[in-house]
């Protein structure tokens, strides 16, 4: 706990000192903690030091962990890849969807209600998750007359190997002009432990850290 409590306040503070450097108030930044692998005692010890906003990333591992904390007070983000037969489960039990990337996923959702995050992929390999740049301008469409869904802006993971940088500066033309016809796409959810201070130069409003702030232990059995 100590260690933890040690881990989130730094990283809370670079976070600050990143916004600043932008020129940008750190209040318009949500950090998203993610916790997969790890128990949901870890989630309650964050939630305690004040965390509200948690990622998870695979179905198996979230459900059982988010109904085993439905007494908190906490907003669930769902940030992996999501299978079409899946999708009404997960759609039950989380807040905000960041991986949404194919039509069909959009008709799974049909509903909400949810915050949808459109994922771009940024790769040419669609093992990835995301969807193409050409494709995005359709799928916000889909979204925005899609029942129960609220378009809430783009998510990206930059590639490895890759100028994170340059990668988010991508993201952020890529959102410019989808909010041309979408303006309430005016999120950006980009930056992860190894890169959240060049997400943040470039206009992320939603970071998602794990590692930096879990530290590695695995979740066991
Ligand atoms: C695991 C994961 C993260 C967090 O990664 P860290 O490097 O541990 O900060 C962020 N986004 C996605 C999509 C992830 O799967």
């Amino acid at each position: 706990m100590p260690d933890l409590e040690a881990r989130l306040a730094s990283v809370t503070a670079e976070v600050e000192q990143a916004a600043r450097d932008a020129g940008r108030d750190p209040a318009e930044i949500t950090t998203i903690v993610v916790t997969k692998f790890h128990p949901a005692a870890l989630v309650r010890e964050l939630a305690v030091l004040g965390v509200r906003d948690f990622g998870e990333s695979r179905h198996q591992e979230a459900q059982p962990k988010i109904a085993e904390l439905a007494d908190l007070a906490a907003t669930w983000h769902f940030i992996g890849q999501v299978q079409s037969k899946k999708a009404r489960q997960v759609r039950s039990y989380v807040d905000v969807i960041h991986s949404v990337d194919r039509p069909s996923l959009v008709d799974a959702l049909a509903g909400g209600p949810l915050d949808v995050f459109l994922q771009v992929n940024l790769t040419d390999d669609p093992a990835r998750g995301g969807a193409q740049p050409d494709d995005l301008e359709s799928l916000a469409d889909r979204v925005a007359s899609t029942e129960g869904l609220r378009l809430r802006g783009l998510m990206a993971v930059a590639p490895l190997d890759s100028e994170p940088r340059r990668e988010f500066a991508r993201v952020r033309a890529l959102s410019e002009r989808l909010r041309a016809a979408h303006p309430e796409a005016s999120g950006l959810s980009m930056g992860m432990s190894g890169d959240f201070r060049e997400a943040i130069l470039e206009g992320a409003t939603h970071l998602r850290i794990g590692t930096a702030i879990t530290g590695n232990r695995l979740l066991h059995g």
